[in-house]
């Protein structure tokens, strides 16, 4: 387990403005699904089942929740790569799955992936700087040598030296090539950034120089960020809203304070409980983690995190809970949380 106690005390720049009017939504799944064949031709796997979500312009939305929950699936999706199996991506009103192939290349151009693993994710033969430049070229952004020019200015705003642009990455350091990723993103201009759990595998003083470069495109640039993360101490230096995923679902979504404050999904509940905490603000009780998430090829009928719920009763077996309002902003899918008003 990561010393996610250390990350706590970080000072993060971030804008803690959030607009709340939905019609300001940059982003937007409609009921996303992402069903497949399991291994070996057999059941079907829900990946996605039923994904609704918004993001705010200038916002960050985390996404949480364990291993195999679908937030890898829905990041991809977000960018447009692959194709969901009903449902639908919108970015500024437009679906990213709909019409000729320039006009999603151009659409999809507005919302950047930052990958997991930034070493796999360069080309190990090709100098990082012609990385970054690819993008720009494509998109036909600059010409001649104005491309070299802009490609430095890329390095020096995610706080890479110059002359790194030379190095191939095996030359660079985990952070640097995580940074390299970033800077490939940004190198098209885009609205949105998501990023699949940029700080995994990157130790903790080199985490929180990340986080600050992120919190840095968000508040100076107004940069909208999709984090995507299994680590709840990492987002909340971030998130001005979290969505928690179970097994392919969201089953809370809140403003960050009100989630790490009063969770009210006993899933969510769990996964604070399991966070070493150092934050007095923030509310948890012992660590327990119960059991293991299930088989996604045989989910549980009814809630399927009823085998795992310390509350769950009869009904949990059989009824599938729907997202309600519990307070203004806060959506939770439980069959035991009550509505609000
Ligand atoms: Fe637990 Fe039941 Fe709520 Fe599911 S619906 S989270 S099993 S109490």
């Amino acid at each position: 387990v990561r010393d996610t106690r250390r990350l706590v005390g970080i000072q993060v720049r971030i804008s803690g403005k959030r607009p709340a009017d939905v019609s300001d939504l940059v982003l937007k799944t409609t009921d996303l699904m992402l069903h497949h064949r399991g291994r070996g031709g057999g059941s079907v796997v829900a990946a996605l089942d039923g994904v609704t979500i918004g993001v705010h312009r200038g916002e960050c939305l985390a996404v949480v929740g364990e291993s195999g929950c679908g937030k890898t699936t829905l990041a991809r999706l977000l960018v447009g790569l692959g194709r969901p199996t009903a449902g639908d991506v919108i970015l500024n009103r437009l679906s990213l799955f709909d019409g000729d192939r320039e006009k999603r290349r151009s659409l999809r151009r507005q919302v950047q992936l930052v990958f997991q693993d930034a070493a796999g994710s360069l080309n190990p033969w090709r100098r990082v700087g012609a990385t970054v430049a690819e993008g720009i070229k494509v998109h036909r952004l600059a010409v001649g040598e104005a491309v070299g020019v802009e490609v430095v200015r890329l390095f020096e705003e995610v706080g890479l030296a110059p002359d790194s642009v030379d190095r191939f990455p095996n030359q660079l350091s985990g952070g640097q090539r995580q940074r390299v990723g970033l800077a490939r993103a940004l190198a098209v201009g885009p609205e949105v950034l998501v990023a699949d759990e940029p700080l995994s595998a990157l130790d903790v003083s080199v985490q929180t120089r990340i986080l600050e470069l992120l919190a840095d495109l968000k508040s100076k640039d107004g940069m909208t960020v999709v984090l995507i993360s299994h680590d709840l101490a990492a987002v909340r230096l971030l998130a001005d809203r979290i969505a928690v995923m179970y097994l392919g679902r969201v089953v809370e979504v809140a403003p960050s304070k009100a989630i790490l404050s009063s969770p009210a999904h006993p899933y969510t509940q769990m996964l604070l409980e399991s966070v070493p905490e150092a934050d007095p603000n923030i509310r948890t009780r012992s660590a327990v983690i119960y059991g293991e998430p299930p088989n996604p090829a045989s989910p549980p009928k009814g809630c399927a995190f009823h085998p795992r719920c310390p509350n769950a009763d009869a009904s949990c077996q059989t009824t599938r809970p729907q997202l309600k309002t519990v307070a203004h902003g806060h959506d939770v899918a439980c069959l035991l949380v009550p509505e609000s008003g």
